[in-house]
């Protein structure tokens, strides 16, 4: 043998050191090669071929399919067939796979493919054994071990005394199942009851398959042909015997537990063709002359899991070496890769939220802090506006006041006279009475704008809630003899606002217009507040005839501390511009006609916000800024 292949080597190289092209290949195979079992060994002899340095073999594929046709009354023909097909071409080497192929091939190799080397393949090795070679021949041979597969029907079902033996009867088939008879023959303490079922039509055989019991084992061959002369390719008969079948049926081809085979010692189709692809390419390539002494492949302990829980099978009891293959489908181990991107989605998820979350808490507390302080502050520009207006509010709360001790007076001489007149005094007492009322609104109104609360937005009436601030500012108007004027147009709509701030803006506008009407004439001294209905909202415009705005600063005029004041603060424009745009409303300021300023700011009606999902949806955005206004004081 080992001379064989050194020879062979050598007319390779020889071949090869001539012609600079590809060599070509003939893969003969007795087989039809498009059944799983010969598709899966000839891509894995391709595959070889292909990754060869010698160009990639050119590869001319042969088949008689002589076990559904029966090889005998067709071999003249193929011979001669084959002898005029290769007249004329060069061969580098012949890959036969299976006995038909090795038959032919040492009986007809000089013929066909004179002086070409050849590797035969899936060949047994005790048929090899009785088998004297050619010269240039060299062997990658299998081996399947029918008393092991026995041995694992015996380990996973110890109760089971019957075998059934199944197969087709082409020549083939009956060969397999005579052999696994034979071995388990062998065995009498295991297999008392042994019943060969050869050629069964498929759907007599799925009947007896389904009345088996537990008591019984079945074997599976190969089936190429029925006894009705129906042909198939041996994978197409396993699905439904197992169907049918309530035990466990076994083999030894890989492709079957593809299709629900239980177990087997497994010849594997896939290792056999990369094997003699990897033999093919070294004799190609005109090394390893050793390819002639390759052992026969193993066959390995392979169980189909997925049978094993429908069959009430034991993972235990298989021999340790077993390879389990078809896991059952969990969802874990189906979608793994989704699986895992998945959980990394989630985990980043939480970890951002869990962030996000955290910031957000964080964010808020701070806010809350600084809204208190601002809070805080807005109530201090109240006290000092009211500071500024204290001269007017000694006034307003001193006349009634004054009035009250006037008519005590008064009530008291009249109680001395005799006699007292009853109707008189009930007239000082109502009077009395009133002027006490008057302090007491006085009062009032003071303590609601300087209370401690804190801000809340409602729909309201903004002509009613300039009609109520106008006691605020009047007392201070009429102590600088300044006419106030009110021409209220925006009749029953509603602004979504604040009412002490609503009142802080007016209250700085109208201050800002007394201060710059200090040196006006006595006579222009008016101070106008209008509002009107715009498409966009209502406008309320606070207009004097003041001193105008300072040259060149009419961008500056609502920065934070721009004044031009010898003790202002720089504050209230910028605190009417931060309500304003907390109501989602604008000011502006500029000259007026004839002199003094005009300031217009426009506020957003409650509807309209109501539309734009705005109203409730920027609550805390306008608690934070209107938080922090507040007029600053003047002196
Ligand atoms: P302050 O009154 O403390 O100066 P403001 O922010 O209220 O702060 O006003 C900023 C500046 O804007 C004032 O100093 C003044 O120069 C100008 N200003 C405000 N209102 C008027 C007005 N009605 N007429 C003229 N100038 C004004």
């Amino acid at each position: 043998m080992f001379r064989g292949v050194v020879v062979l080597a050598w007319l390779v190289l020889a071949c090869r050191s001539f012609a600079a092209e590809s060599p070509k290949v003939v893969l003969f195979t007795g087989a039809d090669p498009i059944q799983p079992a010969a598709l899966v060994q000839l891509e894995a002899i391709r595959k070889q071929l292909d990754a060869s340095p010698l160009q990639g073999a050119e590869v001319f594929l042969e088949t008689l399919d002589g076990f559904r046709f029966g090889s005998e009354n067709l071999t003249p023909e193929f011979l001669a067939l084959m002898k005029k097909k290769y007249a004329h071409q060069h061969v580098d080497l012949v890959i036969g796979l299976g006995n038909y192929a090795a038959d032919f091939s040492i009986k007809n190799h000089a013929e066909v493919w004179p002086g070409a080397p050849v590797l035969l393949s899936s060949v047994p090795e005790d048929w090899l054994s009785q088998r004297s070679l050619p010269d240039g021949f060299s062997t990658v041979p299998y081996r399947i071990d029918v008393a092991k597969t026995l041995s694992i029907a015996q380990a996973l079902q110890p109760e089971a005394h019957r075998l059934v033996v199944v197969g087709g009867n082409a020549d083939v088939d009956l060969r397999f199942v005579k052999r696994v008879v034979e071995a388990a023959e062998k065995n009498k303490a295991q297999w008392s009851v042994i019943e060969e079922w050869t050629g069964l039509p498929l759907n007599e055989l799925q009947r007896r398959l389904a009345l088996l019991d537990r008591n019984w084992a079945v074997v599976y061959t190969t089936m190429y042909r029925d006894r009705d002369g129906r042909r198939y390719f041996p994978y197409q008969a396993v699905a439904p015997m197992v169907e049918a079948s309530h035990v466990p049926i076994y083999g030894w081809y890989s492709v079957y537990l593809k299709y629900g085979l239980t177990a087997g010692a497994v010849y594997d189709m896939e290792e056999n063709g990369r094997k003699t692809g990897e033999v093919a390419s070294s004799v190609l390539r005109g090394g390893h002359v050793e390819v002639s002494a390759l052992p026969a492949l193993p066959e390995r302990c392979v169980a189909n899991l997925s049978e094993f829980d429908r069959l009430g099978l034991s993972v235990s009891r298989l021999p340790s070496a077993c390879r389990l293959v078809n896991p059952p489908p969990s969802v874990f181990r189906e979608y793994r890769g989704t699986v895992v991107t998945l959980l990394g989605v989630l985990l980043a998820q939480s970890v951002t939220i869990a962030a996000l979350l955290t910031q957000r808490r964080q964010r808020r507390r701070a806010e809350a802090e600084a809204g208190e302080r601002r809070n805080d502050l807005a109530r201090a520009a109240r006290l000092a506006t009211v500071g500024e207006l204290s001269a007017s509010i000694a006034h307003e709360v001193g006349q009634p006041l004054g009035a009250i001790l006037s008519n005590a007076d008064a009530a008291d001489l009249l109680l001395t006279s005799s006699p007292a007149n009853a109707e008189e005094v009930h007239e000082i007492l109502a009077d009395v009475r009133r002027d006490a009322l008057r302090a007491n609104e006085v009062v009032v109104r003071l303590r609601a704008l300087l209370a401690k609360q804190s801000v809340s937005f409602s729909a309201m009436n903004l002509d009613e809630t300039l009609t109520q601030s106008l006691p605020l500012i009047e007392p201070e108007a009429r102590r600088r003899c300044i006419t106030v004027k009110m021409l209220l147009n925006a009749g029953n709509v509603k602004i979504f606002g604040d009412r002490v701030q609503i009142q802080q803006i007016l209250l700085n506008l109208a201050l800002n217009s007394m201060d710059a009407m200090q040196h006006t004439a006595p006579d222009e001294r008016v101070l106008s507040i209008s509002t009107r209905l715009l498409d966009s909202g209502i406008e309320l415009v606070v207009a004097d005839r003041g001193h105008g705005l300072p040259a060149g600063a009419a961008t500056r005029l609502f920065e934070p501390f721009f004044t031009t004041k010898a003790h202002g603060m720089g504050l209230g424009l910028s605190i009417v511009r931060a309500i304003a745009e907390a109501h989602h409303g604008r000011v502006n300021a500029a000259e007026r006609n004839g002199g003094g300023t005009v300031i217009s700011l426009t506020l957003p009606l409650w509807n309209g916000l109501r539309e734009a999902g705005i109203e409730g949806g920027s609550r805390t955005a306008m608690d934070r800024t209107v938080n922090s206004t507040g007029r600053a004081a003047k002196s």
